[in-house]
């Protein structure tokens, strides 16, 4: 598609692990990061891959989580989780979702300026929503995708038209992929166990009207 870029971003702990090794090998380190560079890109987890569709002018980059895991067996994709990412940047949001500690991850990421950061691949299992239950059923991760709009949750920071298309576009893409019922569209604070309240300030009702409207 050609208007689709992709991206990939080598995790530190790579550049690490590299320097470690060259280190204990006494090797060159620009050696041993190509090396690890080629099995970490050769290795099906940290591959990425494009979506089979997108909307027509989504552009979307795609940066791998570490924390993702696959969905269990025969799990069907019925819902989408939308979240706020209670920061101030993109940037602040890769370097969490990409961090090995952080234990957290959401499928895509949405900026103020709509630019859409993919971390996890749709059909495996990110990890957003925590403990959650939605019409009854838990781990809501299980069959959700997560969407997180980056967002202060303070309820006062806005979220910028450029940045509700785009999650709007995104929502409409995945109903139609998935089959998924406008009223599956949900915040995180409706099916959080655990007292999350974002996105604080954003209108549900709009988004799921939109989406129903096609
Ligand atoms: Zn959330």
């Amino acid at each position: 598609m050609a208007d689709t870029s992709w991206t990939v971003h080598i995790d530190q702990s790579l550049l690490s692990e590299a320097r470690e090794r060259a280190r204990l090998e006494n090797q060159d380190l620009d050696q041993v990061v190509q090396r690890l560079l080629q099995e970490w890109l050769s290795s099906p987890a940290a591959t990425p891959r494009a979506p089979a569709e997108l909307p027509a002018g989504l552009q979307v980059e795609y940066i791998q989580s570490p924390h993702y895991e696959e969905r269990p067996p025969d799990t069907r994709i019925w819902a989408i989780v939308i979240h706020a990412t209670a920061n101030d940047s993109m940037n602040g949001v890769i370097d969490w979702f990409t961090d090995p500690q952080s234990l957290v991850s959401a499928h895509y990421n949405v900026g103020k300026d709509g630019r859409v950061v993919q971390m996890v691949r749709e059909e495996q299992r990110a990890w957003h929503a925590g403990k959650s239950q939605w019409k009854g059923v838990e781990s809501v991760n299980d069959f959700s995708v997560g969407i997180e709009l980056v967002n202060r949750n303070d309820g006062v920071d806005p979220y910028p038209q450029e940045q509700y298309q785009v999650c709007l576009k995104l929502c409409k893409y995945l109903v139609d992929k998935y089959g998924i019922e406008p009223e599956d569209i949900v915040s995180h604070r409706a099916i959080s166990l655990t007292g999350k309240t974002d996105p604080a300030g954003f209108d549900m009702d709009r988004l799921r009207r939109d989406v129903a409207a096609g």
